[in-house]
């Protein structure tokens, strides 16, 4: 009994480490719980979501090679760095791209420091 306790305890554990990794690198997903993260990814395996975590944070290093040159720090309303479009025109996709999958409306700005253009809730 007390085995299967901390089996199950160390599940949870790992479901909450995983939502963590999501929140931090996808700020979009930043206010989903596992169960809205689980549909967004059209799956309900631990494993699958792991796979998506990793190629999420490939993305986020390409993403980040491409602006090394113009990088700012800006953050969202929970402190993480935003996703940073090196054109309004890229952004815009993204945009239509989230609200076409995830019903999120968003808005498109340019970044204070001028860096580039990030979205925005509205
Ligand atoms: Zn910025």
């Amino acid at each position: 009994m007390k085995k299967s306790l901390q089996v199950v305890k160390k599940r949870i554990l790992k479901k909450e480490e995983i939502l963590r990794d999501i929140h931090y690198l996808d700020p979009h997903l930043s206010s989903f719980s596992l169960e809205e993260v689980f549909i967004y990814f059209n799956t309900t395996k631990l494993e699958i979501l792991k796979e998506h975590i990793k190629s999420i944070k490939l993305q986020k290093n390409n993403h980040l090679d491409k602006i090394t040159t113009k990088s700012c720090f800006c953050v969202d309303s929970k402190g993480y760095l935003k996703d940073l479009y090196a054109s309004e025109v890229l952004a815009v996709k993204q945009k239509e791209r989230l609200y076409k999958e995830n019903s999120i409306l968003l808005n498109v700005y340019l970044c204070p420091n001028r860096c580039g253009w990030h979205l925005s809730r509205v």
